[in-house]
């Protein structure tokens, strides 16, 4: 999605929130995320972005979960490659980097702060549609946004889910790791899963 006025980006919300309310988590995908998070989803609402084999690679979150606990990571990284590879870039001091760029680059600056607002505007048309109340989290996105990056892995996700062209930190990480992790290519160790993907 190219950047663009805010009626565009209104459009693009409307038609993730659709998206992802017309797609429910199936049970098998509930059963996929809970084996690659190593404990039960709470508050799932679907899977945003897939494996090319099929799997879960990041799921959304309601804005309130059961139990009325707040949970602003709206696009979660559950693929198990995929956070393995954000970890590495993590790890090799990535983020420190993508901060000073942010910094640095009013262009880029202004992309991220539009990706905080997109993240912003994506959970509040969640939590109408689901009815939750998102008053305690209001102007908190993830990752770091708006000005700084302190979770790669929550930039990510919301790459996955919103499409390339929102979030700039995102995917250029994206595009960093390619050569271990890339949704559009299957590295999962389990391999294929035969049939209903
Ligand atoms: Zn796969």
């Amino acid at each position: 999605m190219p950047a663009g006025p805010d009626a565009s980006d209104d459009m693009l919300v409307r038609l993730l929130v659709d998206r992802v309310m017309e797609h429910p988590a199936s049970e098998r995908d509930i059963d996929d995320v809970q084996s690659q998070l190593g404990r039960y989803p709470r508050g799932i609402v679907a899977v945003g972005a897939r494996c090319a084999c099929g799997r879960p690679l990041a799921v959304v979150t309601r804005p309130l979960l059961p139990g009325g606990i707040p949970f602003p990571t709206t696009c979660y990284l559950t693929g198990t490659r995929a956070v393995r590879a954000v970890s590495h870039l993590e790890a090799a001091g990535v983020m420190r980097e993508l901060s000073e760029s942010i910094a640095a680059d009013p262009v880029l600056a202004r992309s991220y702060g539009r990706a905080h607002r997109l993240y912003l505007a994506f959970r509040h048309a969640l939590a109408r549609r689901l009815g939750d109340d998102e008053t305690r989290i209001a102007s908190v996105s993830a990752g770091g946004m708006p000005t700084r990056v302190k979770c790669l892995h929550a930039l990510v996700a919301q790459s996955l889910v919103m499409g390339p062209g929102v979030n700039p930190i995102g995917d250029l990480a994206l595009e960093r790791m390619k050569g271990e992790f890339d949704p559009a290519v299957c590295r999962c160790e389990t391999g294929t899963v035969a049939g209903g993907r």
